[in-house]
């Protein structure tokens, strides 16, 4: 295994939340999970049990990351219940490919599986990428170890966040 590797366990949901909200990757990752009861993720959870039923689904590596399912040619698919195509789901997938690297999966590709905007969205790790993930996993790590959650600006999405509640009393 890369040493790159060593010590990092950080799941494809922390490397979303990294960039929808630096608040709610603070809350997550130190284990104040209130998604369940979203309608949100009920919704996406749904998409995921009756999408692509036919594909072998939710391949689980190292407790870390969590792979939808792996097309033919060393594809590996992510299928988002949004109905338009986000930055966060894109960086999700780099890393996951980046973290098979490090593992010594060479070659591997990705595609966003977009099931309500009937698409796809391929996916690959660009050389420059490689050192945005280090970077990106080094913030994430200088976030989770505050005391405190960090300081954010309200936003548009607070309005259907689950943590809205703990957030803005
Ligand atoms: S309510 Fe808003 S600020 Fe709070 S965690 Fe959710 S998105 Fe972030």
């Amino acid at each position: 295994m890369n040493s790159s590797l060593h010590n990092i366990r950080f799941t494809g949901t922390q490397i979303n939340y990294f960039f929808l909200c630096k608040k709610k990757l603070w809350y997550f990752s130190h284990d104040i999970q209130m998604e369940q009861n979203s309608d949100a993720v009920y919704l996406g959870k749904l998409i995921h049990e009756t999408s692509y039923e036919r594909e072998k689904k939710e391949i689980d590596i190292d407790d870390t990351i969590k792979i939808d399912f792996i097309g033919n040619d060393r594809v590996i698919h992510e299928v988002k219940k949004s109905d338009k195509v986000e930055e966060p789901h894109i960086w999700q997938l780099k890393y996951y490919i980046w973290y098979l690297k490090q593992k010594g999966a060479d070659g591997i590709t990705g595609k966003i599986n977009y099931p309500k905007l009937r698409k796809t969205l391929d996916v690959f790790l660009e050389p420059e990428d490689e050192e945005k993930i280090q970077s990106i996993l080094k913030e994430i790590q200088g976030i989770i170890n505050t005391e405190l959650p960090p300081a954010v600006e309200r936003m548009k999405m607070c309005r259907n966040c689950s943590y809205g509640d703990i957030c803005w009393v």
